[in-house]
């Protein structure tokens, strides 16, 4: 039995561990911390459950692929649902919008608050969906290196239909084609951050991002985003996976241009056939691959965005929100500009917040709330986050008080905070990027690390850091691109 090293328990590790599993691999996942999921854990804090990393669950159908391939149900170890609404906007103007699972009904609601034209909403859905299912067979579940993909039906039928894709311009002017409402720009506008990118610089093409969540559909665990990767990994261990916790990876070992295993931390040394790993590809080059030509071009590409997430158990409920919101900032353009290019937070946050106990009871005291509060934030530079934490809760408490009309900081009763340092630190993320590399350029989609190696036989690379880029999904079918490398490589 070939023998399989997954450096990593994120999404995109297990993910991998399990297909190779199904491929006959005897397979170890070594993971640095003790717990799977990498980016999407949970921990407690006084009562509070809170989902640390992502909050929105998009695509299902990837991860049941995974059950279907070890001939399993998902419905009976991981259930979720629908959610409807969707998410609640709120403007500085005082409008607030309300989204809504039903297409129809969110068209005609958009037309309505937006005073936009119906059928111009109704072409924006129908293009949107063209796009994604365009786009998605080729580019999302196959890897565009493998030449043999280049002679199948639905790579060619996905290239007959790219002359009637938006490939030139950004999505602020793709937007302004279909809406004159500001307030309707700004609203779409916020898909292009689903992968940590600026709305004035990726390109049109992105216009793909609302039928995910408006024609497939928004979802929530119903034990919350930790029980995907905790769900994974127990699919995984049900078919021979070990996994090692609390044990990080030092170094690949070679043996000339051939992996033949790892070192630990602890300087043990596991032999393995093949390596795949779900470390950044930075930090695996710059660290795991010392003695490698690390390929800088695809490293030093721009990153996406990063987070500062405030943590608070509240110790009342607020009718007035959902298990979505937002709070719009007024100038949306100077904040995406303080982001990549200041690299620093503007003083009106955009505030995103999740409240999973409005959806799961048991995730906070009775008559209590548990609140991610979100805001996109710059990767780590040369940035003093403890100040700017300090600048930002002040703006952010302000803001939620003066939009929601009431009282939030004497009800925030525990509190925690995690910043683009702490996501560096805990994840290896390489600059506390949350997506990998930014989508801020026609080319970006094309410019990720491959999931292989070419330089080094054996090599494979998973996860949000590599191809086709960040995002739970996205992450879990790195995975399937890992796999065909392998069978095409056997
Ligand atoms: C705050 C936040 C909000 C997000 N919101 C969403 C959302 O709503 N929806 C969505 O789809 N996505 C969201 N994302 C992105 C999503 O979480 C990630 O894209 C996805 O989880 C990345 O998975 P991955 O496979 O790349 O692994 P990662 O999560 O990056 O995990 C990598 C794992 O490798 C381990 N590791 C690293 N180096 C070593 C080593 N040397 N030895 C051993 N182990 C090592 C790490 O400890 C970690 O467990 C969000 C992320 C964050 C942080």
């Amino acid at each position: 039995m070939k023998k399989a090293v997954v450096i990593g328990a994120g999404i995109g590790g297990i993910a991998t561990a399990i297909r190779l599993s199904r491929l006959g691999f005897k397979v170890h996942v070594y993971e640095q911390s003790y717990m799977p999921g990498g980016k999407c854990t949970q921990f407690e804090m006084e009562g509070y459950r809170f989902d640390k990393g992502p909050s929105l669950f998009t695509l299902p159908e990837v991860m049941k692929e995974l059950f279907d391939l070890c001939g399993e149900e998902m419905s009976a170890h991981f259930e979720y649902d629908e959610l409807d609404p969707i998410c609640k906007y709120f403007y500085e103007d005082g409008l607030e919008f309300t989204s809504c699972s039903n297409l129809d009904e969110q068209v005609k609601n958009m037309a309505q608050v937006f005073q936009e034209d119906e059928n111009r909403v109704r072409d924006f859905f129908r293009d949107s969906k063209f796009i994604y299912e365009t786009t998605a067979p080729i580019f999302m579940h196959r890897p565009l290196q493998l030449k043999h993909q280049w002679r199948t039906k639905t790579f060619w039928n996905g290239i007959v239909r790219l002359p009637f894709l938006p490939l030139r311009g950004n999505l602020q002017r793709q937007l302004k084609r279909y809406f004159k409402n500001e307030k309707t720009i700004q609203y779409f506008s916020r898909y292009a951050t689903y992968n940590g990118s600026s709305p004035y610089a990726t390109p049109a093409m992105m216009q793909l991002m609302p039928h995910v969540e408006h024609g497939i559909g928004a979802f929530i665990p119903k034990r919350g985003m930790f029980f995907i990767p905790y769900a994974l990994s127990k699919l995984a261990e049900r078919n021979g996976v070990e996994f090692h916790y609390g044990m990080g990876v030092r170094e690949i070992v070679l043996d000339k241009q051939k992996v033949c295993g790892i070192r630990l931390w602890n300087q043990n040394i596991i032999s393995a056939d093949l390596v795949v790993s779900n470390m950044d590809v930075h930090g695996t080059y710059k660290q795991l691959l010392p003695s490698v030509k690390a390929p800088e071009k695809w490293l030093n590409q721009e990153k996406s965005s990063s987070a500062l997430i405030f943590y608070w158990g509240m110790n009342r409920t607020f009718d007035q929100l959902n298990v979505h919101n937002i709070f719009f900032a007024r100038d949306y353009e100077s904040e995406f500009k303080c982001l990549f290019e200041d690299k620093t937070l503007h003083e009106d946050l955009t505030v995103y917040i999740h409240i999973t106990s409005k959806h799961i009871a048991a995730d906070a005291p009775q008559g209590c709330e548990n609140w991610f509060v979100m805001v996109n934030a710059p990767c780590v530079s040369e940035q003093n986050w403890k100040s700017l934490e300090l600048l930002a809760r002040r703006n952010i408490v302000s803001k939620l008080e003066r939009m929601l009309c009431t009282s939030i900081e004497e009800h925030i009763v525990c509190e925690r905070i995690w910043n683009p340092e702490g996501i560096q630190q805990d994840t290896s993320s390489h600059l506390g990027a949350l997506y990998g590399n930014a989508s801020n350029s026609a080319y970006s989609a094309f410019q990720r690390h491959a999931n292989v190696s070419q330089e080094i036989k054996n090599l494979y690379f998973v996860g949000g850091s590599v191809h086709p880029g960040g995002g739970v999904p996205l992450a879990m079918l790195s995975a399937k691109m890992v796999e065909q490398h392998i069978l095409a490589h056997e």
